[in-house]
This record gives structure tokens, sequence and C-alpha cells, in this order.
């Protein structure tokens, strides 16, 4: 499958996405992930990040789109991609657009996952995430924890809340994403290739993702 996940910080992109990669081997990519583990690794682009993101601002489409690019034509990509992320401005949209017929291959549609913003909240502020970047799990204090110590159930290291996910950078981000991002559902919808998903369950919105596909 090709597809956009779209919607706000905490709709829940990210466990979506990796449900979806083991329905039919297409590939994550979440931009956020790849910039958590460039600051991580204090590469020049996580130094060029890490304010921006520490901050919930978005990083310059500048930055994203090399990253895209340089991502896309990696070979896992041919079976396909969920894109967790990206585009967040109109402007990576249309980058996108150019991007994806420069490589000669077509989008199925974008998933906009819709969740109200009292759940949103509630997700943000309980969420944590495995700190080893090459595994970046993610839990929930709630309905899916850590080990009891804080520990990933998949790799053993440490569990951390993250910087943008003080009430202060939650705020900013949602913001952010009624002011840059929601203007995307407008777009998708004029290009013909939005559908709306309820995603309050994770398993059921995957399900209802992978009805469309075989649609
Ligand atoms: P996420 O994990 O998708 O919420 O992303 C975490 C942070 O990474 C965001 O708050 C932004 O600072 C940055 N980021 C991720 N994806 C993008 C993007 N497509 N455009 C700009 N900034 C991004």
């Amino acid at each position: 499958m090709r597809i956009i996940l779209l919607g706000a910080p905490g709709a829940g992109k990210g466990t979506v996405a990796k449900l979806l990669e083991e329905f039919d081997g297409s590939v994550q990519i979440s931009t956020g992930d790849i910039l958590r583990s460039a600051v991580k690794e204090e590469t020049t682009l996580g130094k060029k990040a890490k304010d921006y993101m520490d901050r919930g601002d978005l990083v310059p489409d500048s930055l994203i789109m090399e990253i895209m690019e340089a991502r896309l034509k990696e070979p896992d990509c041919q079976k396909g991609f969920i894109l967790d992320g990206f585009p967040r401005t109109i402007a990576q949209a249309e980058e996108l657009k150019k991007l994806l017929g420069r490589l000669g291959v077509s989008l199925d549609f974008v998933a906009n996952l819709e969740v109200p913003r009292e759940i949103i909240l509630e997700r943000l502020t309980t969420r944590r995430t495995c700190c080893n970047p090459s595994c970046q799990a993610i839990y929930n204090l709630k309905n899916n924890p850590p080990r009891q110590d804080g520990t990933c159930l998949l790799c053993d290291h440490e569990t951390i809340q993250r910087d943008d996910e003080t009430v202060e950078a939650i705020n900013n981000r949602l913001e952010i994403y009624n002011q840059k991002t929601a203007p995307l559902i407008g777009y998708y919808e004029k290009e013909g290739l939005l559908k709306n998903f309820l995603s309050l369950v994770a398993d059921d919105t995957v399900s209802e993702i992978k009805k469309a596909i075989s649609a």
C-alpha cells in the first residue's frame, strides 16, 4: 500500500502505522522517528532539528524534503509505504506530489484519523516512548504500559516521556497542527484522495484501513 496517515499529534498514527506494516510488508516512514534518532545520534540533521522539536515547532520544509527524498528512494519502499507525520504543511504536500511523480508512483489514499481533543490530550500526557533509537516502541501508561520498572517490553531499554510531551509543548503542537497541518484535509479532499476514519481503537482503525485498501 501507499498511504499517508494524517491526524493531530496523539491521533494514533504511529501505532496504526506499525500494525499496518505487518499487513503487507509496506514500511512505516515516520519523519518524527527519523528526526528523534538524528537528535540522539547528534548528526548534523539532528543538531539543526533539535530546538524546533523541543519547542513542538515544525522543522523547516527543506530539511524534511531532503530526508523524505532519500528515504523514499531506498529499496524497502518498493513494496509500499505508510507515511506517518509527513506531509505536515501544504508546501510539503506539493513537494511530495512532485517527488512521487518523479519516482513514478501514486498514493492509494490519505487516511485522516479523527480523534476528539480530550482523548488526544490524555493520550499524549500518558504516552511513553522507548529511548532506543532503533526501537522507539510507544506505550501508554493506562492501557498499554511498559514493564513496571519502566523498561521496554521489546528491547529492555528505558521508556521516557518525550521533551515535546510537556503540557506546554503539547498545546503548541496542537495549535500548529490546526494552523499548518489541518488545511491538508481540504487539500487532499480536492485531490480526491481523502478518506476519514474515526480513530478511537487502533485495531478497529487498522481493520477499516485494510478494508479500504482491499476494496
Ligand atoms: P511526531 O513524532 O510526528 O509528532 O514529530 C515530532 C516532531 O518532529 C514534530 O513536533 C516536529 O518538530 C518534527 N517533525 C516531524 N515530522 C515533521 C514534518 N513532516 N515537518 C516538520 N516537522 C516535523
